[in-house]
């Protein structure tokens, strides 16, 4: 098929994200990667502000990165993991086990982010049903999250944005809380935690788990809320015996400045999920982390094993991959600080115009939010003309670039952010 066809037939019969059959939006057909840049069969060349959705780190085609795949490739793509083990698989639990915070100790592998949630779920239920507290079966989180589009990891996220209403009443009943108003960087409100507080003072015996997203909300908002509104909820959450799930499949692996988003907030989950840039962005792949406490009770109740196993659960190819990815982070020490200090010097001074609320960046995290919702299309063509990828959503043009954008990379995506929101909305 020539690119023509390819581009017709993909409308007429290949799905997207979150779009309709009939979409009249024309995808970009792409050739290849390679660094920062994604390249277009008609040879235009696009810096990549978006790392394919949170997941490539360390830039497209990355030597290391191949390397590891492609070696561990003839030694055994993939091996069931039950009753069988490989050394990619426990060489990247040893690797994860030391950077992730302290308490964590099991790991559990799987093939998505939205899977490493339900397993999150299911692991904090039968951990109260180990116990015969069968009672607490319930979930609460915080508004404007998002946590995965399988049916349970739907039901987590926000109610509005996750379009709730669309699955008729069908999802089940979650607790929501407001989502956090203290700003990250800025001064803590301590009256907010009083809901929070009297909300688990009152409902702790049905309470199996708080699920959120530490310090960034994502997808639900981009939002960047006060570490110490983590810390105390964490405190909360062990005062009144209901499990702390920190979902890092998007703040992992140094988007956010730190390694991972909690040691903002200096706090070690009782369950945390890793997925996105665990391998790079190489391929599909995810993790749920839990407590020896977690692992013990399950293990020792009723009926004494997690009833979870995915196919393709520790993927020698994805491990590999993962733990070559860890490595090459150890060696650049994560650092994403020269990336937050560039993004907010060139992004700020959008914050005068008309059209926009706010400009935030934190770590590797651009975000400039508009009053009204944007038009995605006009966006995307002007992004083109600009020589970017962006993938805005609702009111939200944002970037999380690569790690290793060089400084005049990022100058030319930043400028030409600055260039798509000035030519549409001057
Ligand atoms: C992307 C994301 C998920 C879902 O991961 P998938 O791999 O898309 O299933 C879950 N939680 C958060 C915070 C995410 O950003």
């Amino acid at each position: 098929m020539d690119s023509k066809q390819i581009l017709a037939f993909d409308k007429a019969h290949v799905w997207h994200p979150y779009t309709s059959a009939t979409s009249e939006e024309d995808c970009l057909l792409v050739e290849k990667a390679e660094g920062v840049f994604i390249e277009l069969e008609s040879g235009e060349r696009l810096i990549d502000g978006m790392s394919s959705w949170w997941s490539v780190i360390h830039g497209y085609n990355h030597p290391a990165l191949n390397r590891a795949i492609t070696e561990q490739c003839s030694q055994m793509a993939h091996l069931m993991f039950g009753g069988l083990t490989h050394r990619p698989a426990v060489n990247l639990a040893n690797a994860l086990l030391e950077i992730v915070p302290k308490g964590l100790k099991y790991v559990f592998y799987s093939d998505s982010g939205s899977v490493a949630v339900e397993v999150a779920l299911k692991m904090a239920m039968q951990y109260w049903q180990s116990q015969h507290k069968s009672g607490k079966n319930q979930f609460v989180t915080i508004k404007n999250g998002y946590h995965g589009d399988t049916w349970h990891a739907m039901s987590v996220c926000d109610p509005v944005t996750g379009m709730h209403h669309i699955f008729n009443n069908r999802l089940s009943v979650q607790h929501f809380l407001s989502s956090p108003k203290s700003v990250y960087g800025k001064a803590f409100d301590q009256s907010e935690m009083v809901p929070v507080s009297e909300f688990l003072q009152e409902n702790h015996s049905h309470l199996a788990a708080f699920i959120l997203e530490p310090i960034v909300q994502g997808a639900g908002g981009m939002r960047f809320y006060h570490p110490e509104y983590l810390k105390q909820l964490y405190l909360l959450c062990k005062q009144f015996n209901v499990l702390l799930i920190a979902d890092e499949i998007a703040t992992g692996f140094g988007r956010t400045g730190k390694l991972f988003a909690c040691e903002h907030a200096e706090i070690s989950p009782d369950i945390m999920c890793i997925g996105k840039a665990l391998t790079g962005g190489y391929m599909s792949f995810a993790a749920t982390l839990c407590s020896d406490e977690i692992a013990q009770t399950i293990s020792k109740g009723e009926p004494g094993v997690f009833m979870h196993g995915p196919t393709f659960m520790g993927n020698p190819l994805a491990c590999a991959t993962a733990l070559a990815s860890i490595q090459l982070l150890k060696k650049n020490r994560y650092n994403t600080a020269h990336i937050e200090q560039q993004l907010k010097q060139g992004l700020s001074s959008l914050s005068n115009m008309e059209a926009v609320a706010d400009v935030r960046c934190l770590g590797a995290i651009g975000v400039v939010e508009m009053k009204e919702n944007v038009d995605m299309g006009a966006i995307q063509k002007e992004c083109m003309r600009q020589g970017i990828w962006l993938r805005p959503f609702g009111k939200l043009v944002y970037t999380m670039p690569p790690f290793i954008i060089s400084t005049d990379e990022l100058s030319a995506l930043i400028l030409g952010i600055r260039n798509v929101i000035r030519k549409i909305y001057a």
